[in-house]
């Protein structure tokens, strides 16, 4: 019987549980989960904050699996056949096809009948695992899955299934150019993926402004080419680094990655007249924010530009940009734990004490 991390009750340890056998139906992929990410919104999750989460549930969105078992002819978003055996990874977000936004405007990330592997389905009623904090995971007909090659590391590709897919569709909307001078927000895996898309876009220079003191040697590897730390600057001194940079105009495009207001009150005066302003890092409800629409948007024809998730295009993209540099990308993996400890690997991902966290059923 394969076991599972379930949460109960929201803010309590998760436990380990044992599940009934399941066997694919036409077009579904039973697969064993060789890899499961532990993502910052996993902690808002766990603790009830996400309103989406029904419990009890298996946590996990972003997983990489070897296919145990298929009940016909199935393939990937390429054309490939999958076959037992196969390293996959698949859309975390399992969309309609047939809405406005699935069809009309283009844009299933905005589905409105979109569900997430573990985050929106309970894990009762048909007891069944539905997330990735699991050995096995039986991936439905309807979900999109990317066949990868047998050298694909299963831990770093875990990382583009989220965070790089939505790094991704945040680079889409921002319309960034070459020579284009850009700020990032917050250097955690996405604030990571987004400095190395930025650098494959041409930017001039990447400055990314992070938390902590630590100095992060991996932001060089991605491309940033000034790394500034809240701790160890003043906001006067960014002000003025970004004002020299720029001749005193302002970045072209800043993307925030955090998720806090204090964070926009920073970095939206930092975008030069005709810039833009794209915000990623909310991945739920926060306080209204008080904005000087006049000052900073309408006076600046400033575009404040909005990302939610991410479809299975933009998951594609970042499978491909972690091949183009898989040692700098593996180096992001900084923990690894046992399906056994998912809550030591939730504990190190709420201690910011290192980039990436993976369970390894
Ligand atoms: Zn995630
Ligand atoms: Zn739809």
């Amino acid at each position: 019987m394969p076991k599972a991390a379930v949460l109960r009750e929201f803010g309590k340890p998760l436990v380990i549980e044992d599940f009934p056998e399941v066997h694919p139906g036409p077009g579904e992929v039973l697969v064993k989960i060789v890899a499961a990410g532990v993502c910052g919104s996993d902690l808002h999750i766990t603790s009830g904050e996400d309103p989406r989460t029904p419990i009890p549930m298996v946590p996990g969105h972003e997983g990489v699996g070897i296919v145990k078992e298929l009940a016909g002819p199935c393939f990937d978003v390429d054309g490939q056949e999958i076959n037992e055996g196969d390293l996959i990874l698949w859309n975390r977000g399992v969309t309609c096809g047939k809405c406005y936004y699935c069809t009309i405007a283009k844009d299933p990330s905005l589905c409105s009948d979109r569900w997430t592997y573990g985050i929106s389905r309970s894990s009762e009623k048909p007891r069944q695992i539905r997330g990735c904090y699991a050995e096995e995971l039986l991936l439905t007909a309807d979900t999109q899955i990317i066949k990868l090659k047998e050298d694909d590391n299963p831990a770093v590709m875990v990382a583009a299934s989220c965070s790089g897919g939505t790094a991704a569709h945040t680079i889409e909307l921002a319309k960034i150019k070459p020579g284009d001078v850009v700020l990032i927000q917050g250097v955690g895996p996405v604030g990571l993926f987004l400095a190395a898309f930025a650098k494959a876009k041409g930017a001039s220079e990447i400055i990314a402004i992070k938390r902590s003191p630590e100095k992060e040697p991996l932001a060089q590897e991605f491309g940033v080419t000034h790394l500034l730390s809240l701790a160890e600057t003043s906001r006067e001194e960014r002000v003025k680094l970004i004002s020299d940079l720029t001749s005193g105009r302002g970045v072209d495009v800043a993307m925030e990655a955090v998720g806090h207001n204090s964070v926009l009150d920073e970095g939206l005066p930092l975008v030069r007249p005709g810039g833009a302003y794209i915000s990623v890092g909310f991945g739920v409800p926060a306080p209204a924010w008080p904005l000087d629409t006049f000052g900073l948007i309408v006076r600046k024809n400033v575009r404040f530009q909005g990302v939610w998730v991410s479809d299975v295009s933009h998951i594609r993209q970042a499978v491909l940009l972690v091949r183009n540099n898989p040692e700098a990308f593996a180096k992001m993996v900084t923990h690894r734990f046992p399906l056994s400890e998912a809550n030591k690997a939730l504990q190190a991902v709420a201690d910011r004490s290192g980039i990436k966290v993976i369970i390894e059923p």
